[in-house]
């Protein structure tokens, strides 16, 4: 079984991770929104400091591969000067949230965002890497299963709620005061223990029976959640998805064209308002029906250090083979960065894939030491666990 690293932190613009192929350098829209300008902006700054790959990831970022160690500084003066920057890398830690990109009846979703990063920077507060915030407060309540701490949620009779990951129910909260009790909630996690070793998830610590005080704590629960939206065209602009949450920096430059703003999702999808056709020929799926997005596959070799093979080769491969409502999962080692669910997953051991059914990439294998050419010649026999 292959051995990985678990690092805890996530790169930012200001503190890049190095990979295979360069620094990671991700940036983070504010509330989740880039106007076209700005994405023309990082379309170019992808190519000129960059290998031209942009990742979206499941925080609705955007991380420029391939950034040259020796590029970096001229690159953050590139998103200094598109408006994408923070005063420095605590803030840019902290600033970990994840905005619905369909707006509600109301629209105050980016208001809400605005008020919490201000909140937040004002703040002296020292959060676990991985903790975050949800805005959700858009037409329906579509963030339920994506990681945060701490949401900012519509409950019954359109009142906002702010709710502790892990609890049911959350505190109705007026506009104006959802942002200061959201970092209440916050304050209260450092200070009633939730934190230890430098992390710490909301859900365990309420999970573990820890208190809310009165003030914090409410009984209002939050609207029903809908299902995960999938790639198409509806009456509010389009959803586009990339193959691997990987697409090339051409792609969001035709889209800058297309769209006057692009919205990040956390499902490796971009929404464009109004938007009601996007141009043939691109790397994007448009239709739910799409069989690559029956596959999750990480980054893989080369460009992942930890990586035992490349991954999306195969992936691209298999694809075809994965039937509709099933999940295929290959992963470059047993870390299974792509996908944290239970699933048909390939992992690469060194020697070639392992195959286990039914878990995630650090479960027992059933069958060790496949090789692709092995997987792809008979799918039927391998993927007949799907
Ligand atoms: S799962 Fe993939 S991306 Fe994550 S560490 Fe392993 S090889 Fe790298």
């Amino acid at each position: 079984m292959s051995t990985f690293q678990i690092k805890g932190w996530c790169p930012g613009a200001l503190r890049p991770m190095m990979s295979g192929d360069g620094l990671v350098v991700r940036i983070r829209p504010h509330a989740g929104r880039l106007s076209a300008a700005q994405a023309r902006g990082i379309a170019l700054a992808a190519r000129a400091h960059g290998n031209g790959l942009i990742d979206l990831s499941s925080r609705a970022n955007l991380q420029l591969r391939g950034v040259r160690s020796d590029h970096h500084d001229a690159l953050v003066a590139d998103l200094d000067a598109l408006g994408l920057l923070d005063p420095d890398p605590v803030a840019e830690s902290r600033r970990n949230i994840v905005v619905t990109p369909f707006s509600g009846a109301t629209g105050d979703e980016c208001m809400l965002a605005e008020e919490l990063e201000r909140a937040l920077a004002a703040s002296d507060l020292v959060l676990p890497g991985k903790f975050g915030f949800a805005i959700d407060c858009g037409r329906k309540r579509v963030l339920d299963q994506v990681s945060a701490d701490i949401r900012i949620e519509r409950g019954a009779g359109e009142c906002l709620i702010v709710r502790p990951d892990g609890a049911t129910c959350g505190v109705a909260v007026k506009a104006d005061e959802a942002a200061a009790t959201a970092l209440a909630l916050a304050k209260w996690f450092v200070e009633s223990g939730g934190i230890s070793d430098g992390r710490g998830r909301m859900a365990a610590h309420v999970g573990k029976g820890a208190t809310l005080p009165r003030a914090l704590s409410g009984e209002t629960l939050p609207v029903a959640s809908a299902p995960r939206p999938e790639p198409g065209f509806t009456e509010e602009g389009a959803l586009v998805a990339v193959a691997f949450g990987s697409m090339h920096a051409d792609t969001l430059e035709v889209l800058a064209r297309r769209a006057s703003e692009l919205r990040m999702t956390p499902w490796r999808m971009i929404f464009l308002p109004a938007v009601d056709e996007i141009p043939a020929g691109l790397d994007l799926v448009t239709r739910a029906d799409d069989p690559i997005l029956r596959i999750e596959a990480c980054t893989g070799a080369p460009w992942c250090p930890q990586a035992r093979a490349k991954t999306r080769r195969l992936a691209q491969r298999l694809a075809a083979h994965v039937p509709a409502g099933a999940t295929l999962h290959v992963s470059g080692c047993a870390k299974g960065c792509a996908c944290a669910r239970r699933a048909l997953t390939l992992v690469a051991s060194g020697e070639g894939f392992d195959l286990i059914r039914n878990g995630t990439a650090s479960d027992r294998p059933t069958i060790t030491g496949l090789s692709a050419d092995q997987i792809v010649s008979d799918p039927a026999r391998y993927l007949g666990w799907l």
